[in-house]
């Protein structure tokens, strides 16, 4: 029985419908190199065509011209603004990254540096660092700063390499939709709105679970797995495993998302534009400054170039703003930008005239920053409590493949525990 608080299932993969449209919930794209979530989506009956794939790369404008990154046929990351020397250490990189399996990746003692720090010690100059690897891994990690681990950067890398970035045709709301449909298809049941206060245990029982309350009332259960978001499971397992809830006092990385109808595309192509324009905040106050960061536009996607091509003039847009662990910028301060966005990109452009803003979605739990030594001291599908297990993105990486990949393991661990309790409780 799945257990889900909010009106619907996805968390933080949903999806709107604007005008009959799917629009995402925020600007998201799955990597089919992703290996659990490839195994699950085939599980669910989602096939390769139902998958869009972007235009391999992305385009970024620093603020005064345009420039293309992409991937290669061989497989390799490139840039035009690149030097010859940052050209042939992103072609070692990828090499590199390519020849190591994804979990080894992970596991790698890079995980001792971060992302800019490895760079640095790769040799990349700060043109390569500041035009290519900010803006794009900036937005995939939410950290402009970035941050994260290196051996979270090298895994990414390789799944940029080895695949294409797609969106499920109904975007990415659809794949807990067909989730759902195949839980309740073998014999599962979803519950929406059903708020999980508590996890009930037995005093008598060596403090064993013995179900979870939602609305007072208590759902009887062998097992309870808590995949939510950190702060929530943190307050799940207060009482009952201190350390596995203090190991969840993670750093947010938060993206508020401009979702806009325009009646005029503003661009053409299956591609994301990155906003790759120097960021005053962020130098002002330093790398590790987010606070200091001038709320701005970082990435714009026309969703509906992939979604629905060809269908009227019109066109979805979802702009991103990555925030971190600063309070959600005000979406007035952002839509203004997003306009001298749109007149820098594409001069003429009558935005006032043909955008609305349809919603404001902002998400202060994107994902968990990484930075090294955090994804170590991660909790695994274990707790303190025998019956009760924790899966969610927050106990491997913050991504849809951490998400997956958790459950997975979640679900190993819960079959052994189950064939070695067999009869046991509710
Ligand atoms: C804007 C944005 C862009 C992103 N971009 C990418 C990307 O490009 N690629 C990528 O791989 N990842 C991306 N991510 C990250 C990815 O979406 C997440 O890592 C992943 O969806 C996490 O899934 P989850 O199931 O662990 O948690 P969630 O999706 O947060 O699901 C947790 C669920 O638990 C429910 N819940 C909470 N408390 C309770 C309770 N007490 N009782 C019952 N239910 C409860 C919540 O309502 C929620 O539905 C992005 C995230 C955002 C927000």
């Amino acid at each position: 029985m799945v257990l889900e608080a909010g009106p619907e299932v996805g968390g933080r993969a949903r999806t709107l419908d604007v005008g009959g449209e799917p629009v995402d919930r925020g600007f998201q794209s799955l990597f089919t190199a992703y290996p659990a979530t490839s195994r699950m989506l085939r599980d669910i009956g989602i096939r390769k065509r139902d998958l869009i794939a972007f235009d391999r790369g992305a385009v970024v404008h620093d603020g005064t011209r345009w420039s293309r990154m992409g991937t290669s046929v061989r497989g390799t990351l490139g840039f035009e603004w690149f030097s010859a020397a940052d050209t042939a250490r992103l072609a070692r990189l990828g090499a590199e990254v390519a020849a190591v399996p994804s979990g080894a990746l992970l596991a790698g003692t890079e995980r001792g540096l971060d992302t800019h720090e490895y760079l640095v010690s790769k040799g990349f100059s700060d043109q390569a660092i500041a035009g290519f690897f900010r803006p794009l891994f900036g937005v995939i990690t939410a950290d402009p700063g970035l941050h994260s681990d290196a051996a979270y950067f090298r895994f990414l890398m390789k799944m940029l390499l080895r695949g294409r970035a797609v969106v499920p045709v109904a975007g990415h709301g659809m794949i807990a939709s067909w989730a759902a449909a195949a839980v309740e298809q073998r014999g599962g049941q979803v519950r929406c709105r059903a708020r999980v206060s508590e996890i009930v245990t037995d005093e008598d029982d060596r403090g064993q679970a013995v179900g979870v309350r939602v609305d007072g009332e208590v759902i009887r259960a062998r097992t309870v797995v808590v995949a939510t978001e950190a702060p929530a499971a943190r307050a799940l397992l207060a009482d009952l495993d201190r350390q596995t809830a203090r190991a969840l006092d993670l750093r947010p990385r938060g993206v508020t998302t401009l979702v806009y109808s325009l009646r005029t595309s503003l661009y053409a192509g299956r591609t994301i534009i990155l906003n790759g324009a120097p960021d005053d905040g962020l130098a002002g106050a330093g790398r590790d400054g987010e606070h200091g960061r001038a709320p701005r536009i970082d990435l714009v996607c026309q969703e509906s170039n992939l979604l629905r091509p060809g269908m009227g003039d019109g066109a979805r847009l979802l702009a991103t703003s990555v925030h971190g662990d600063a309070d959600a910028p005000d979406p007035d301060v952002l839509a203004a930008g997003m306009e001298t966005l749109a007149s820098t990109w594409n001069r003429g452009f009558p935005w006032a005239e043909v955008a609305e803003l349809v919603d404001v979605v902002v998400h202060p739990w994107a994902q968990f920053a990484v930075p090294p030594g955090v994804r170590e001291d991660l909790p695994d599908a274990g707790t303190g409590v025998d019956n009760v297990f924790l899966a969610g993105d927050v106990t491997m990486h913050p991504s849809v493949e951490g998400a997956v990949g958790s459950g997975e393991r979640a679900a190993r661990v819960v079959q052994g525990y189950l064939a070695r309790h067999p009869s046991g409780g509710a």
